[in-house]
């Protein structure tokens, strides 16, 4: 069975897009099938696969809108088993001028995406950095959450915010919906603050913690993983050795034996 899962922060620059990626490709890599579906007018995702918006017509926003059908936009990777659905600042357009002109507005993604789930092991859903519509119709459409919380000053900010819009999606919008885990990414063994950070999460979120071989995970920081994006490449085919391409396979095993 397919399960959808959306990594989520409404925090800027927290990890998602470089967790969506780096996970689907290393999920992908253990062989499962799997899509990756760029939900953030930002396009970051798309273009950290070396994907040029001029090679694609139409994106997640025209499937959307109900102009493409899903199947139009689903587009290949440079990652065997992994597709995308790619994303462009047109998806500006479905909260501005789409939105509010329709009935079932937050089930729009959910309900493009039945027809294609069967297809997949995991459908990877990258957010964007606010709760708005796009995040909402995400966080219906799934069935799991992953928060990548940045191990800096800050961290925990707006979490509790994140938390409740759960909460309310859970009794309004989606019961199933359940916290997959907490990330801490860009965890850094040389600073306090990193382990500071990471303590604080430790201690008062270990349940939610992701665990591998009798540890917490964390996503180390690694320039690797920040070169990557600009090659094209997820970090499993730029350097599958680093220290960030490691820490999301054991990221992907986790999930694949949860
Ligand atoms: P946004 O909220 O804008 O969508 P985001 O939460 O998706 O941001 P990313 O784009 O994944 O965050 O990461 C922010 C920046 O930090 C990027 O430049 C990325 O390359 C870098 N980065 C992310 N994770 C790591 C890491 N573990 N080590 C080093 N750099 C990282
Ligand atoms: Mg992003």
């Amino acid at each position: 069975m397919c399960e959808i899962i959306a990594i989520a922060n409404q925090k800027g620059g927290v990890g998602k897009t470089t967790t969506a990626v780096n996970l689907s490709s290393a999920l992908a890599l253990l062989g499962k099938n799997i899509l990756i579906i760029d939900a953030d007018p930002q396009a970051n995702a798309t273009i950290s696969f070396g994907i040029n918006k001029k090679s694609f017509e139409k994106d997640l926003y025209h499937s959307l809108i109900g102009i493409a059908n899903i199947e139009e936009i689903i587009i290949d990777t440079n990652v065997e088993n992994l597709q995308l659905i790619p994303s462009s600042i047109s998806l500006v357009g479905f909260e501005k001028e789409f939105y509010d002109t329709v009935d079932d507005r937050e089930f729009l993604l959910k309900n493009v995406l039945k027809s294609i789930k069967k297809k997949y092991d995991f459908i990877i859903i990258d957010t964007p950095p606010t709760l708005g519509p796009i995040s909402l119709n995400s966080l219906v459409a799934a069935d799991s959450i992953i928060i990548p919380i940045q191990c800096e000053y800050f961290a925990l900010d707006g979490l509790s915010q994140l938390l409740n819009t759960v909460k309310i999606i859970r009794q309004k919008l989606n019961k199933k919906l359940k916290i997959k885990g907490f990330l801490p990414t860009m965890f850094s063994s040389t600073t306090n603050l990193s382990k500071q950070v990471y303590d604080e999460i430790a201690n008062n979120f270990s349940s939610h913690l992701f665990e591998y071989k009798n540890e917490f995970m964390i996503i180390p920081r690694n320039v690797k993983l920040s070169e990557a994006p600009s090659f094209g490449e997820p970090i499993c085919i730029y350097d599958n050795n680093s220290k960030g391409a490691k820490a999301y396979s054991q990221l992907a095993s986790c999930i694949i034996n949860n």
